[in-house]
């Protein structure tokens, strides 16, 4: 067999609430605008058509609790407090009942954003990896297991920067549901264990600064925290 140049980058794994075991992270899909009042603070409608996405590396992925230093290439670098799903079966052209099934388990995720590029991006019709998909942008608290979540919709999601709330919603408020995202997905990818889905962020998204301490929670599961350190 042939010998590799240098040695496998380490691959991800999540935590599991509870257990030694961990979750080994495949690719991590984002999903756009999927609260309608966070759309509406961008400037933007929710596009009801179809949900759209943005993916970010698995390398890409942090623990929560974190010091992260403020990234390169950004002024304004922002929170975007998430449900994520992790994904515990494969799914290929699911309707949504066989999607809500191969649902592993939920967390608390940081979709991390500088969001000076992904907007220049935006005006221009570029893509937005710039903004979206660097180095530690997907901050991950550890999965609660599915069969430890009733339903998802009444839970409050938040976030707070040096204990001020900033978000606040209901997942009751998103857009597309999380069996739907994953039956849409599964129309396009072949979905597997060790994907994760960072189902969108309510309105209040804003800039933190070094010193910052970020904190985000969803009832029921394990918060996420984050702290921002001084720049490289
Ligand atoms: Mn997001």
């Amino acid at each position: 067999m042939a010998q590799r140049l240098f040695a496998d980058p380490p691959y991800p794994a999540a935590a599991i609430r509870g257990e030694e075991t961990l979750y080994p992270v495949h690719r991590i899909f984002c999903v756009g605008r999927n609260y309608a009042e966070h759309a509406k603070e961008m400037g933007v409608e929710v596009d009801r058509e179809a949900p759209f996405y943005f993916l970010k590396d698995a390398q890409a992925l942090v623990p929560s609790g974190a010091v992260l230093p403020y990234p390169c290439g950004t002024s304004n670098y922002h929170y975007e407090m998430e449900l994520v799903v992790a994904l515990g079966a494969p799914l290929f052209r699911a309707g949504t009942a066989e999607a809500g099934k191969a649902v592993f388990g939920y967390a608390c995720g940081l979709d991390m954003t500088r969001r000076d590029l992904q907007l220049e991006a935006r005006a221009k019709g570029r893509p937005w990896d710039l903004g979206k998909n660097f180095e530690r942008s997907a901050v991950l608290a550890p999965i609660l297991r599915a069969a430890a979540v009733a339903e998802i919709g009444p839970q409050r999601i938040w976030l707070s920067v040096d204990g001020a709330i900033r978000q606040e919603a209901h997942l009751s408020d998103l857009v597309w549901r999380v069996d739907e995202l994953l039956s849409h997905l599964s129309h396009y990818y072949h979905l597997q264990p060790g994907d994760l889905v960072f189902t969108g962020t309510p309105a209040g998204v804003g800039a933190v600064t070094p010193g910052a301490v970020i904190a985000g929670g969803i009832d029921g599961l394990p918060d996420v925290t984050l702290t921002i350190g001084a720049a490289e």
